[in-house]
């Protein structure tokens, strides 16, 4: 059976760890301490075939880039994470995105998904569909409204992923 490294990737708060922990252990954290860095392993079966990932959930704080050169060496596939119900976060995002290519070289071989959270938190909504398809148009990547709390389009993130990691 293969194995793949993901790793999770955002701003503070945007609910990199209710993702993770939602499409992992199938539960949903309101209050997960935000510090806590931990990897979760999960067995996934993709149009029949079943395979192994470890799903690295970061906290470290946006600065320190080092330590995302880091994560970054160490990831097979990425999953880029923003709220919805915050427009800033769409910045490090882009960030993100730029060092991997970076790092890993080339931008067409690298497995990455980029996620707008918390798409239950209507009122609260910031980024409209029009500007995240648009970016998703400009950086030819996939994306997903999810919300780990109703646990909407978790499993189709991971997914997603799956199949490019297999693919390339
Ligand atoms: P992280 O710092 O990126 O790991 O963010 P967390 O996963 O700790 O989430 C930050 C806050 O957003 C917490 O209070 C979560 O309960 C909340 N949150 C995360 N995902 C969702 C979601 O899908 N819906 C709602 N309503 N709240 C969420
Ligand atoms: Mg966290």
């Amino acid at each position: 059976m293969r194995e793949f490294n993901v790793v999770v990737l955002g701003a503070g708060g945007v609910g990199k760890s209710a993702l993770t922990v939602r499409f992992t252990q199938d539960v949903f954290l309101e209050n997960y301490d935000p510090t806590i860095e931990e990897e979760y392993r999960r067995l996934v079966k993709v149009d029949g075939i079943t395979s192994q990932l470890e799903v690295l959930d970061t906290a470290g704080a946006e600065q320190f880039t080092a330590l995302n050169e880091v994560y970054i060496k160490s990831g097979r596939g990425f999953v880029l994470v923003f709220s919805l119900t915050q427009e800033a976060s769409l910045r490090e995002v882009d960030n993100l995105r730029q060092q991997i290519y970076r790092i890993k070289g080339g931008s067409t071989t690298v497995p990455i998904v980029v996620v707008g959270t918390k798409s239950d938190l209507v009122n609260e909504r910031e980024v409209q569909l029009t500007t995240i398809s648009n970016l998703s148009q400009r950086w030819n990547l996939p994306f997903f409204e999810t919300s780990a709390k109703k646990n909407w389009h978790v499993s189709d993130v991971f997914e997603d992923l799956v199949r490019q990691m297999r693919n390339r």
